[in-house]
């Protein structure tokens, strides 16, 4: 291996160099340095991040530029502000023995003329994010004729985050006769097709595998009902116990919403958007890199920065608008030479989507099936039995020992264990029990919808009676919108709505009695207490009358959603609704699953019921 005086560094480099301490070149810039130094060629060079490659284009761009001219010669495009700082930053430490050197970045959010201007003092080497650049060249702020040296840094994710158009135009401004340096941790099509379009005849040099965070990403598709697009996330989830992903979603809305419906089931995750104040964010992230969240909801433009490593899964909870985004998102994981899965929840309308997609990643996805309840059981179990296995023995524990052991004096180790694994296992067992198959056929017709067309008039749902009606302006679709915004229910969870004078009747599956009656124990609506029971009548639906539960709902604090809170089973619910004083009960359907998921299309209007209360 080469010192970097063997690389040909002149002695203003060298100091510097000693001065930041670094002793020996890294690989990639043992290989590139001596290149770019002794020959105007153009370099394409491959390298994972942190591998040193600021040095190495920055060095040789140092001692090759005219220092004493005034005049820019140098330009560095890079994908964020962020980096753009950094590497000013760099460049700056690494010329600080070049005297006269003026290195300035160009970068949006800040003052374009204070830009502006500290390049007119005579920028020699101009560092810079694209769209802020080509404001600056459309503006003729800067002049770009000159330049010598040009670096695309972090090819792949310019273009990643759609930045080709801005580089190919910033590009068409600068000389034919320059040199490019094209600096990118893996090399997608796209950027073999930038290395063509711009570069003649490029050296290329790799430092570790070739393309090496693609290929260690596996691509896997589900094909779902839209509605079912939750509840899948949530088997995805479950099937994988040691799950640490980022699930990314369209909009700041459905971000936030599937991360609070999350939290509320049990789940360890943490919303990731612009929304929140920068705060917020940084609490998130740092929860994030602690692996304290398992599962960061983001979406595209806010989880731009993420650079954790280890992600198991990036799950694609909605694909993006635009394919190219995808690789972006699937870039998350599979890094520092660790594999990962990225999956993709799709509904029919979607799947010609994922063939574009393919194009673009140049690789195949495979479609694979939602587990289903049996398998998400088996695997949970298995996990709680690896994890009791390799459980560090507690000795605090000891001096009660005797007494558990009277306890179980006459339990065999078989039942024991059956027993032991029996607390956890049942929770699941049960939530899992009636489910669904989730995965619908390419091809078929959306079954979810007419699965149960008369759900509503079966003994799985719930008819209740509500004092409230037509007197009070509600009439059944206003009625409905109110049940379901204040409950937090979807679109198809409140049914066979009538409304007369002064009550009326709704439905609802079984599985969400519990939430309904314990939530109007005490609401009051416009100032007037809102009272829900259920109804004898059979008009929608079986099932007795339970005045027990006036009053008696239970109103426990909310979980923090921990890992370790985390239930799933049905049952649990109650435990989990927000405290009296928060806001409303946040929907949580998670011990709906099966149920919800076979409802009819027709419950969507109201049944033409005539029969009265009692
Ligand atoms: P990359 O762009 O490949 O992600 P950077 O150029 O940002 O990597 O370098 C990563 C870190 O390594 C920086 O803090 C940099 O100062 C340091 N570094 C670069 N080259 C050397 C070297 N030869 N010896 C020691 N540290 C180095
Ligand atoms: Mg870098």
């Amino acid at each position: 291996m080469n010192t970097f005086q063997d690389l040909g560094l002149n002695d203003d480099l060298l100091q510097a160099i000693t001065d930041l301490g670094f002793t020996k070149p890294s690989e990639v810039q043992d290989k590139a340095i001596p290149i770019l130094l002794e020959s105007e060629k153009d370099l394409v060079a491959l390298a994972q991040t942190g591998t040193g490659k600021t040095a190495a284009f920055g060095f040789p761009m140092l001692q090759k530029i005219d220092i004493a001219s005034r005049t820019t010669q140098g330009l560095i495009l890079s994908p964020t502000r962020e980096l753009c700082l950094q590497i000013t930053n760099e460049m700056k430490l690494y010329g600080k023995y070049c005297k006269g050197l003026n290195v300035v970045a160009v970068y949006g959010g800040a003052s374009i003329t204070d830009q502006a201007r500290e390049i007119k003092r005579g920028a020699q080497i101009i560092v810079a994010t694209p769209g802020r650049m080509k404001d600056m060249i459309s503006r003729r702020l800067v002049d770009i004729t000159k330049i010598q040296y040009s670096v695309l840094d972090e090819a792949d994710e310019m273009l990643n985050m759609g930045f080709k158009e801005d580089i190919t135009d910033i590009l068409s401004h600068t000389p034919e006769e320059k040199n490019t340096w094209l600096f990118s941790a893996t090399m997608p099509r796209e950027v073999s097709i930038i290395a063509k379009k711009f570069m003649k005849n490029p050296q290329e040099i790799t430092v570790g595998n070739k393309n090496e965070s693609t290929n260690n990403v596996s691509h896997e598709y589900y094909l779902v009902n839209s509605r079912d697009r939750y509840q899948a996330l949530k088997r995805l989830s479950d099937a994988n116990p040691d799950i640490f992903s980022v699930i990314f979603c369209r909009t700041k809305r459905d971000t936030q919403k599937v991360a609070e419906n999350l939290i509320e089931d049990g789940y360890s995750a943490g919303a990731l958007h612009g929304d929140l104040s920068q705060n917020q964010r940084d609490m998130v992230m740092k929860s994030f890199r602690n692996q304290q969240i398992q599962m960061l909801v983001a979406t595209d433009v806010a989880a731009r920065g993420i650079d954790v490593d280890d992600i198991t899964h990036v799950i694609n909870y909605q694909l993006p608008d635009e394919p190219e985004i995808y690789t972006h998102r699937s870039g998350r994981t599979g890094r520092a030479g660790k594999t990962g899965i990225s999956m993709v929840i799709v509904s029919k309308s979607e799947v010609r989507k994922i063939k574009s997609i393919e194009r673009i990643i140049n690789q195949k996805f495979e479609k694979k099936e939602i587990p289903d309840g049996a398998d998400i059981c088996e695997v949970q179990l298995m996990s709680l039995a690896n994890k009791i296995h390799n459980t560090e023995i507690n000795h605090e524990i000891d001096k009660h020992l005797t007494s558990i052991n009277e306890l179980f004096a006459d339990t065999d180790k078989d039942e024991l264990i059956k027993k032991f694994f029996s607390v956890e296992f049942t929770r699941f067992y049960n939530y899992y029990n009636k489910s669904k198959n989730l995965n619908i056929a390419e091809g078929s017709f959306d079954s979810g919808r007419d699965g149960g067309r008369d759900y509503g008039g079966k003994s799985d749902s719930t008819r209740y009676f509500i004092n409230v009606g037509s007197k009070d302006g509600f009439d059944w679709m206003k009625l409905k919108d109110f049940l379901k915004e204040v409950l937090e229910l979807g679109r198809d969870d409140v049914f066979k709505v009538e409304v007369k004078d002064s009550f009326s009747f709704f439905n609802t599956e079984n599985a969400l009695k519990e939430k309904v009656l314990a939530f109007f124990t005490d609401f009051k609506h416009e100032g007037r207490f809102v009272n829900v029971e259920e109804s004898q009548n059979r008009g929608g639906g079986g099932g007795k009358r339970r005045n027990d539960r006036r009053g008696g709902g239970k109103r426990e604090g909310r979980s923090g959603g921990r890992r370790d809170d985390r239930k799933g089973g049905s049952g649990n619910r109650s435990d989990r609704r927000r405290g009296e004083g928060t806001s409303k009960p946040r929907r949580s359907d998670g011990n709906s699953n099966a149920n919800r998921s076979r409802r009819s299309d027709s419950d969507s209007r109201p049944a033409v019921a005539r029969r009265s209360r009692r």
